[in-house]
């Protein structure tokens, strides 16, 4: 199975440009896109979802059903795409046990029996069963994600694309959440979209970081976190040597620790005496394609 989009091209009507020539390969099982707000994300999600077209480019989605052309084929990709958008509205006075039976309905599950198969295999699966009578007004962010999860089943789909399913959810939530999308299997690809580094870094085995609508690398995380090995120094500093190291270094991040900076710097050799190499992080990774700092001479 193989969802391959080629130099896809959009450009809205306001002038910006929310893709620009974007490739991208992806393979049975996760493959976690991550960027900033405003990367992109959620205009390729729609676009592979068909949900918007684009001005150029083609996505090609290939498995046991054939090759599906999405965009001359739309209704074959629709058949086959399970889809959480990234505002998942629910209808708050409805059980969610009813809600799914009616979304089964609409996804052509009309023979009684195997609908209530499938509705109570899903809601197991998202470990909401004891609270299928509940009226999804009354669910925590969590379980309507995890609801949302269960409808995004419901017809089988050989892909499923997640939109910034853990923004908002607390941590616990969140592990179950994460948990979720790893136990849905590899005979499938799903795309999960985030801008959190950790939601990747746990759960995909090949990742791609966005920014401004351009992809800055695609490749297993461990690929990602080698383009920085050894070069990646830290340093407690006080906020006058924060400044200088603005300024005369390559700072990829700094946060609070104790009351002092914590920064993280990107060098071929040992800043100063003061800074220790450290095993380099996602996050270090992440930040450094997204300020650019690569192309910088260290
Ligand atoms: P992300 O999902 O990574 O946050 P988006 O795809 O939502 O990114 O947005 C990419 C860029 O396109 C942003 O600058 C955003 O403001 C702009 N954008 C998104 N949707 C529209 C739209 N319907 N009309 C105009 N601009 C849009």
């Amino acid at each position: 199975m193989q969802l391959t989009i080629t130099n896809l091209t959009k450009t809205y009507g306001n002038g910006v440009r929310a893709l620009n020539d974007v490739s991208l390969t992806m393979n049975a099982g996760l493959f976690g896109l991550l960027g900033p707000n405003g990367a992109g994300k959620s205009s390729l999600m729609r676009t592979i979802a068909t949900l918007q077209e684009a001005d150029a480019g083609s996505i090609t989605f290939s498995g046991p059903f054939g090759d599906i052309d999405v965009f001359a084929q739309p209704d074959a990709l629709r058949q086959r795409l399970g889809y959480l958008p990234q505002e998942f509205g629910v209808y708050p006075r409805i059980a969610a046990e009813t809600l799914l039976d009616h979304l089964a309905v609409l996804k052509g599950i009309t023979n009684g029996k195997e609908r209530k198969e499938t509705v109570s295999a899903l809601l197991h699966k998202t470990n909401l069963y004891n609270v299928r009578s509940k009226n999804l007004g009354g669910y925590s962010g969590g379980m309507k994600q995890r609801f949302g999860i269960a409808q995004a089943l419901l017809a089988n789909p050989s892909l499923i694309i997640v939109d910034e399913p853990t923004a908002g959810l607390d941590p616990g939530e969140r592990n179950r959440f994460l948990n979720l999308l790893g136990e849905l299997g590899e005979d499938r690809i799903i795309i999960l979209s985030t801008h959190i580094v950790e939601d990747v870094q746990e759960l995909c085995r090949d990742m791609a970081i966005v920014n401004k609508g351009t992809v800055l690398f695609q490749g297993h995380p461990d690929a990602a976190l080698a383009t920085v090995a050894g070069r990646v120094w830290r340093k407690r500093v006080t906020k006058a040597e924060l400044a200088d190291l603005k300024q005369n270094a390559t700072v990829i991040s700094e946060r609070m620790s104790a009351g002092d900076p914590v920064v993280h710097v990107l060098a071929d050799s040992q800043p100063d005496d003061g800074f220790r190499a450290i095993e380099p992080t996602l996050e270090d990774v992440y930040f450094m394609n997204i300020l650019g700092l690569q192309k910088q001479p260290s």
